[in-house]
């Protein structure tokens, strides 16, 4: 149990929270904000408005009416000046570009809320937009990077990878050299953070890598545990020089009231039976792979859970499910398996005693409700981090990675090496007791609903700190 002086903080401490664009970056900022305001910290959460997608206003609402005690400031977004969108746009880029252009109005809103802050906690997509304001109030801002700290090796440095002499040849050829650690392999990488070119991607890592240093730390959603190699490289200066402390803040866990969908589908299954299948809250995958995996699914012979998505923007998802994957395959499915194309509680589908497996990919977000869960992977990523996400998983023993299988809707992988391989990891006892173990290593020393003990005594501390 947490000593709970240790994390009470005084009464008159105030921190502000600003997520960024999407669900993958919204849900740890909720956790984390719930968990402040558990160690009596007055805790504003500002919300950039409005939301890209319908899933993350509905969860705000929730988040709002369940915990009355942390307070909303809106920040409303301004039209985007001197900027074209292209129809390639991710629309969540898109929209990251918009609350930075929004952020000149941040400064009143910091000023206006009472008693002052003590702090911000700003979305790593934020950090060259909002530290100047910051800098300029005299508020110490900690950054939440809300992936992992191999990702956050790159992130930082990869604005100085393209001039540097080591990855001269590197960065043109198969691998992308970080100091002191394992090279990463090229095609890991998005290709557009690799093309010539600007684009959206390309610009918020640089701009955003670059700015990191002048934030007063960092906080990653991991466990020290199994990220030390990234954890030590980072602290060292080994990967940048002048960058801020970065804490392990331990796994962020569940709220409750994201827990409360009946799944009587699921009830009925024996434990450890089912897949659970999902890409997360922005991947859609093509009519051709959905079919294929479908079928794969079938061909299993295991029960599962299987979330499809049509459309990267749930607001633009209004197919129903059988015209995305057809009249044929939705009475397969429907015997062996519970389909469905809406947003599901993915943490009570995790926690059931019946999934024993997940198709994932790998998100960091999922990657982390896995371990917490204890639910081994079957990693399939489709773009930004996951690669890096899926090698973690694999060296970590939590699950394993098909890493012939394409991303990004690349070349189109076959009922039959689906069916295969999930056949084989729902067999696989070795991964099934490794997540187990990792699950127990992730909650240890946790008090239920407040965070690793370590890691949040270490941020109230820095917090405690900045404040003295
Ligand atoms: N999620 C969910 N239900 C869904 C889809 C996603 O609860 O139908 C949650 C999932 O539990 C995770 C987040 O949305 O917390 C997705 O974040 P992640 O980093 O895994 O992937 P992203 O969606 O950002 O690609």
């Amino acid at each position: 149990m947490a000593d709970t002086n240790e994390l009470i903080m005084p009464s008159s401490s105030h921190i502000a929270l600003l997520p960024s664009s999407g669900m993958g970056h919204l849900t740890p900022f909720l956790r984390l904000a719930h968990l402040l305001a558990s160690c009596n910290v007055k805790v504003t959460f500002i919300t950039p408005e409005p939301t890209v997608s319908l899933a993350e206003s509905q969860i705000l609402s929730h988040f709002f009416s369940a915990f009355p005690q942390i307070c909303q400031e809106k920040l409303h977004l301004l039209p985007l000046d001197n900027f074209s969108a292209s129809s390639e746009d991710d629309p969540f880029y898109h929209h990251i570009e918009v609350i930075r252009q929004s952020s000149r109005l941040l400064s009143s809103l910091l000023c206006s809320v009472s008693p002052p802050l003590s702090a911000l906690v700003t979305d790593m997509s934020l950090t060259a937009a909002v530290v100047p304001i910051t800098e300029a109030l005299k508020i110490p801002n900690f950054i939440f990077f809300t992936s992992s700290a191999k990702m956050l090796t790159l992130f930082v440095s990869f604005h100085t990878l393209a001039g540097s002499k080591a990855n001269a040849n590197s960065y043109e050829m198969d691998y992308i050299k970080i100091p002191t650690l394992e090279p990463i392999p090229r095609s890991w990488i998005p290709p557009s953070l690799l093309q010539d070119t600007n684009n959206l991607l390309k610009t918020y890592i640089i701009e955003n890598g670059k700015s990191m240093t002048k934030s007063d730390g960092i906080l990653v959603n991991t466990l020290e545990s199994i990220e030390q190699s990234s954890l030590l490289a980072l602290n060292g200066g080994k990967v940048i020089e002048g960058l801020p402390l970065v804490t392990a803040i331990g796994l962020l866990p569940p709220l409750y009231f994201e827990d409360h969908q009946p799944l009587a589908w699921l009830d009925d299954q024996p434990a450890g039976s089912v897949v659970y299948v999902s890409f997360g809250s922005r991947t859609a995958i093509t009519r051709e792979q959905l079919r294929e995996l479908g079928n794969g699914l079938v061909g299993s012979g295991c029960g599962f859970v299987w979330v499809v998505k049509d459309k990267k923007v749930d607001r633009e998802d209004g197919k129903e499910l059988v015209n995305v994957i057809g009249d044929e395959l939705m009475e397969r499915v429907k015997e062996k398996g519970m389909v469905v194309k809406h947003w599901v509680n993915q943490e009570s589908i995790l926690k059931h005693p019946a999934v024993g497996g997940f198709l994932s990919h790998c998100g960091w977000n999922s990657v982390t409700e896995a371990m917490w869960h204890g639910v081994h992977v079957l990693a399939w990523p489709q773009h930004g981090d996951q690669k890096i996400n899926a090698d973690l998983v694999e060296r970590i023993g939590l699950g394993t990675w098909e890493k012939s299988w394409s991303w990004g809707g690349g070349e189109i992988v076959m009922r039959e090496q689906i069916a295969e391989k999930i056949k084989e990891v729902m067999g696989n006892k070795l991964l099934r007791s490794q997540a187990m173990r990792i699950r127990e290593e992730a909650r240890n020393g946790i008090e239920l609903g407040r965070g690793s003990k370590k890691g949040l005594t270490e941020l109230i501390k820095m917090l405690k700190k900045e404040r003295s």
